[in-house]
């Protein structure tokens, strides 16, 4: 490491808060070292009141890039020169580029879950998804799953605060993909869900349940409807199998971890900044496995 860090060696970061465990800086600096980039990625730990400030020294340091995490993703958003379509659609930036000073927020949580699905041989084109969770996770799935073309996404919240935003954010999603047939339902209908999940090829877990200190929970109450070849997705990665993926592999669903969702989103922003490919196969092998 201190032979690459030279006088020219360029600064990205990601901010939010707590980002201790953070896995992107070894994600990046390997990716970086592997494809000689003269670049250099570290973890500055950012609260929302901080945010601003700095995005600003972005821009006054010429940092090609950085990302965004919880709990500043929404805040970032209002600090940028220009959005993705799918940013702007989600209301919350987690890359941001650097465009010789115009700063340009993406969100590449939704790619980042596609492609964890493609590398699992699973098309999201045609699907019908029933989908729990209406977050930050939630709506950045629900916005590219419809863009890439998903049939029916039928979308289950709690009546919380989430509940109102994610009809606010389906009705954009309606116009943006007139293509896709949403519907948001309160999850407290089990029965509902499980009808749902019954005529889905896909079931995506997007909320907290299921996650350090819920790892003994999931949101759904009736394994009845879990069957062979239903694809069911969790973004929950700590634990990195979750009570849901469990007992879904246990009923021979096909599973697919949060990990990955995890590792795309960043492959997808690595692109972004270098407009080269993330040796996906190796950091998968040597940081995610
Ligand atoms: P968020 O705070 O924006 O949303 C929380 C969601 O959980 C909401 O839908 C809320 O209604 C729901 N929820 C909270 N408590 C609940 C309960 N007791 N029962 C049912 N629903 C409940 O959070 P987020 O950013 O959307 O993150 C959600 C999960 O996704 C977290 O576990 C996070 O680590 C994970 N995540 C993973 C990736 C990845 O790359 N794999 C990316 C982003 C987030």
């Amino acid at each position: 490491m201190e032979k690459r860090i030279t006088g020219h060696t360029g600064l990205m970061a990601l901010f939010g808060s707590p980002i201790g465990h953070s896995g992107s800086p070894a994600m990046y600096n390997y990716s970086f070292a592997k494809l000689g980039l003269d670049y250099v990625y570290v973890a500055i730990d950012t609260g929302t009141d901080e945010i601003e400030a700095a995005i600003a020294g972005m821009r006054t340091y010429r940092m090609r890039g950085g990302n965004v995490t919880m709990p500043c993703k929404s805040a970032a958003l209002h600090c940028m020169d220009e959005l993705s379509p799918a940013a702007r659609l989600i209301g919350a930036v987690n890359t941001i580029v650097n465009e010789d000073g115009r700063l340009i927020g993406h969100n590449t949580d939704g790619v980042g879950f596609v492609e964890s699905l493609r590398d699992e041989g699973v098309e999201i084109k045609g699907k019908t998804m029933t989908l729990a969770g209406g977050g930050g996770a939630a709506a950045a799935i629900l916005v590219q799953c419809a863009l890439d073309g998903a049939r029916e996404i039928f979308v289950f919240n709690r009546k919380d605060e989430f509940f109102g935003r994610t009809e606010e954010l389906a009705e954009k999603v309606r116009s943006a993909a007139p293509g896709c047939a949403i519907r948001v339902c309160d999850i407290a209908d089990a029965d509902v869900m499980t009808a749902r999940i019954a005529e889905s090829d896909i079931f995506t877990n997007a909320t907290v349940v299921g996650m350090k200190p819920m790892d003994g929970e999931s949101v759904l109450q009736d394994t009845g409807v879990l069957r062979p070849g239903l694809v069911v997705a969790d973004v929950v990665y700590n634990p990195e199998e979750t009570r849901l993926l469990r007992e879904a592999k246990e009923a021979g669903c096909v599973c697919i971890g949060g990990r990955g969702m995890l590792l795309w989103q960043g492959a997808a922003a690595f692109r972004l900044f270098t407009g080269q490919e993330m040796p996906v196969s190796e950091v998968k092998e040597l940081f995610l496995r």
